[in-house]
């Protein structure tokens, strides 16, 4: 039995999504003590209760413990089993982590899947749908399965609601190397709203103009989604390259200003840009999982983050693979699975 001091490295949800993901994939049980303990509000939350669940559904898998708040849970795999899903995560909680937790089982599984996810789409501190489908997705591809992910429904905090079909054609990971980003394919920003005013989404894209006068002029959307689907906004600034597109959002939250939030998002894409890095810091943490089941990989990203060391941290658990950060001279790091 694997055990996970929750409370270690980055301690939050990822340590449980990825732990569900490896014990699936390995066979190997693990139990997690002090769950998402380096958290304000620790313990399970209820998208947590979902992924684990969904988890325990496509692996015949059993977890004590499972329940909103619970600070320890053991978790015993079983066999995967491919099909036709429908996970909801009851309140705004992310699809997109729901889906983190089991695509890589279901991506090695021996036969194609179906699921249909309900809840946030796009959720602060969680991949926005557009991050899944145009930045992760195409890598995991790259990798060998087809994996494609559709829209149904917007999905914004506090209301939820938003809806996602992802299909999954496994097949076994291929190593890549992900270390040039080719050239610069499109650059492209879009400012979504609902059931807000739209004044809020204009004055975003009005200070992303300005923080990037360099990007071309009709580069910039404001996108007005169905009052139903709301309310929420979100900026989202893509950089596509040949190889990789590098998705930087920005969540509109009470007190935060459109103006501000514009310019923090432009001035992490404008980090990014000028750095010679594959990966953005979110997709180096996810793309670890992926390339570890893959027996090795290799990429290159801005800075290793917390996130990123933690995912290390779990897969040398379950894998016994010790993943090596390396910086390089331009200030890039290499990240060796
Ligand atoms: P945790 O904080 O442990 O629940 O993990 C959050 C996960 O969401 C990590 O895999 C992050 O890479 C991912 N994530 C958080 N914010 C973003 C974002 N703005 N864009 C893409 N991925 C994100």
């Amino acid at each position: 039995m694997i055990v996970i001091d929750g409370a270690e490295g980055e301690g939050g949800g990822q340590v449980v999504r990825n732990a569900c993901a490896l014990s699936l994939v390995t066979g190997r049980p693990f139990r997690i003590v002090n769950v998402r303990g380096g958290r304000e509000k620790t313990g399970l939350l209820r998208q947590h209760v979902t992924a684990i669940e969904a988890a325990c559904r496509i692996g015949g898998a059993s977890c004590e413990g499972l329940s909103v708040g619970s600070s320890a849970i053991a978790f015993t795999p079983g066999a995967v089993v491919p099909g036709e899903y429908h996970f909801s995560v009851g309140t705004a909680g992310s699809t997109g982590l729901v889906l983190q937790t089991v695509l890589m089982p279901l991506c090695l599984a021996d036969g194609s899947s179906r699921l249909l996810l309900e809840g946030g789409t796009h959720n602060l501190l969680a991949p926005p749908f557009d991050f899944i489908k145009r930045s992760f997705l195409p890598i995991v591809n790259r990798m060998g399965p087809r994996v494609t992910a559709r829209l149904l429904r917007h999905g914004f905090f506090p209301r939820g609601g938003g809806r996602i079909e992802v299909e999954i054609e496994p097949a076994s990971l291929r190593q890549i190397d992900a270390t040039a980003r080719g050239a610069l394919v499109a650059r492209r920003g879009a400012a979504l709203v609902a059931a807000l005013p739209v004044d809020i989404a204009d004055r975003a894209i009005g200070a992303v103009r300005t923080s990037l006068s360099d990007w071309p002029a009709d580069a910039f959307a404001v996108r007005e989604l169905p009052e139903d689907q709301g309310p929420g906004t979100i900026l989202m600034l893509e950089a596509e390259y040949e190889h990789v597109t590098e998705i930087v959002s920005g969540f509109g939250k009470l007190g935060v200003s459109a103006e501000r939030l514009a310019h923090t998002a432009a001035h992490r894409m404008r980090g990014y840009e000028q750095s010679n890095a594959f990966a953005g810091p979110y997709l180096a943490d996810q793309l670890l999982l992926p390339m570890a089941l893959a027996g090795g990989g290799c990429f290159t990203t801005v800075k290793p983050s917390q996130h990123s060391r933690t995912a290390a941290d779990i897969i040398a658990l379950f894998l016994d693979r010790q993943i090596v950060f390396e910086q390089q001279p331009a200030g890039e790091h290499r990240v060796r699975i």
